[in-house]
């Protein structure tokens, strides 16, 4: 152990940095500067918050790329997989969170590691010596976001993603509504009936459809571009982009039989569980910038809804990110500042898990190379190494936009010999990525 290594930014790839590099041996201070200087969507000043859904998506390892990830960053110890483990939430085939204790767990693990400390300050320039890891993720401070400006030569973008309201379970009619988790999935009963279903007739579906279209959206600032991620349009976009968009977006009624009536529903709103007690239920994929008092006329058009108090309105927010492809090496080092790496959605991955494992590969790196080690990237056929392979050279550089780990990253494989159809093609990617992920960590 020679030197330390810094990490800007306890989010959720700066806590999974510290716990990597900590426990290869290296000595890490992180300097956070919440609860000191706040962002508009954190509330706390605890490490790794889940700023907003409570849901790391599927934990399906098997035939889905986010499951995949999960199932490696489990393999090479990561510290948000296990503190997701331990609080759990019953959703289905996602891998839900009880967000608070959540990180509160990774707060305290990290606080209790003998070679982690923390600084709570405001990072404001790149500095220029020692080992660091900038993990500041979307809403990396307007200063210091202005010092990588400066030194990339690059241009930050700007860019909106949007927030899901949450209401409160007990103000939804549960005359209307019913508990079902889409095709019934899930090995318990509690996880079958995971989903809060609200259903609404051909009519009540496109009068909602017509008010959305008609409601107060935010406007965006001077300057700010209007682009989105593909995976998490606002839904009033959405339904800009037809009439029945929504039906078979977020609002599809496919998988869910409601108890309440033999005529099925024309479209079905889901609400996914926020919390461990069950109190509160963010509106699966109704990420919007409707104006609040629109959002809550509106969200009351839902039959089951007509009385819902929210607990969180929707709401719009910028994300920070870097072009990697050209600033990058595959060390996740800045070229021209080597001494600088950078970890987490910043990076240009999207995504609580995806920004996590980023964090783990540059905790990891950054370790060896303190140790007088290289550690290569995993192999571009498992989950980690396609989305490092992407961002820092395989996605296009000019039309660089963040990216969910897919599929679709992952070099093709030969589907013959009887593995046909997409289920199979999809479980022998995690066939293989395993194997390779197994043997990148030995
Ligand atoms: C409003 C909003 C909603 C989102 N919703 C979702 C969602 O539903 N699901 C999902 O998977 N992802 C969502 N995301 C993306 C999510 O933020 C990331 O996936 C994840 O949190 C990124 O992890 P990170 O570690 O890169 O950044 P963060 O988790 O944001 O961590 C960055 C940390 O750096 C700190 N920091 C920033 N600047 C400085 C500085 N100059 N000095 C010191 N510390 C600094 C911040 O306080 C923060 O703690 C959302 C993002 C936003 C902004």
């Amino acid at each position: 152990m020679t030197q330390e290594l810094h990490i800007i930014g306890g989010g959720m790839a700066g806590s999974e940095a510290a716990w990597q590099a900590a426990e290869q041996g290296v000595r890490v201070v992180i300097h956070e500067m919440r609860p000191q200087v706040a962002t508009f969507a954190h509330r706390t000043g605890n490490f790794a918050e889940m700023v907003c859904s409570n849901s790391f998506r599927s934990d399906d390892d098997e035939r889905n790329a986010v499951g995949l990830l999960h199932w490696e960053m489990r393999a090479a110890n990561g510290l948000i997989m296990q503190m997701a483990e331990a609080h759990r939430l019953p959703a289905g085939g996602a891998l839900a969170v009880d967000r608070d204790p959540f990180a509160e767990a990774v707060t305290a693990r990290l606080n209790a590691h003998p070679l982690i400390s923390s600084s709570f300050e405001e990072v404001t320039e790149l500095p220029d010596q020692g080992h660091w890891i900038v993990a500041t993720g979307p809403l990396t401070s307007g200063a210091l976001a202005e010092s990588i400006r400066a030194a990339t030569g690059a241009d930050a973008l700007a860019f909106f993603d949007a927030i899901a309201p949450i209401v409160y379970a007990e103000s939804v009619d549960m005359s209307k509504a019913w508990m079902q988790s889409r095709y019934d999935k899930g090995e318990t009963v509690e996880e079958q009936t995971a989903y809060m279903n609200c259903p609404m007739t051909k009519d009540e579906y496109y009068a909602f459809i017509d008010a959305l279209l008609a409601a107060d959206k935010t406007e965006f600032h001077e300057g700010e571009t209007a682009g989105y991620f593909d995976g998490c349009l606002p839904i009033e976009v959405m339904a800009e982009r037809g009439r029945e968009t929504l039906r078979f977006g977020p609002m599809k009624p496919v998988g869910l039989t409601n108890p309440h009536e033999t005529i099925k529903p024309y479209a079905v709103v889901q609400l996914r569980r926020d919390n461990k007690l069950g109190t509160l239920y963010n509106i699966v994929g109704f990420q919007t910038k409707m104006k609040y008092g629109a959002q809550t006329a509106v969200f009351k058009m839902i039959p089951a809804l007509h009385d819902a108090s929210f607990a969180r309105l929707g709401g719009i927010h910028r994300n920070t990110f870097i072009n990697s492809p050209t600033l990058l090496d595959d060390q996740m080092r800045l070229k021209s500042r080597p001494n600088i790496r950078f970890a987490g959605q910043i990076t240009g991955v999207e995504g609580y898990v995806e920004s996590s494992a980023m964090g783990l590969l540059a905790g990891r790196m950054a370790a060896a190379e303190l140790q007088g080690r290289v550690l290569p990237p995993p192999p571009a056929d498992t989950a980690m190494g396609a989305l490092i392979t992407h961002i820092t050279g395989g996605a296009e550089a000019k039309t660089f936009q963040p990216m969910n780990v897919n599929f679709g990253l992952f070099p093709p494989i030969d589907a013959r010999g009887g593995r046909k159809g997409r289920k199979d093609r999809y479980k022998a990617y995690t066939d293989r990525a395993k194997e390779s992920f197994t043997a990148w960590l030995s």
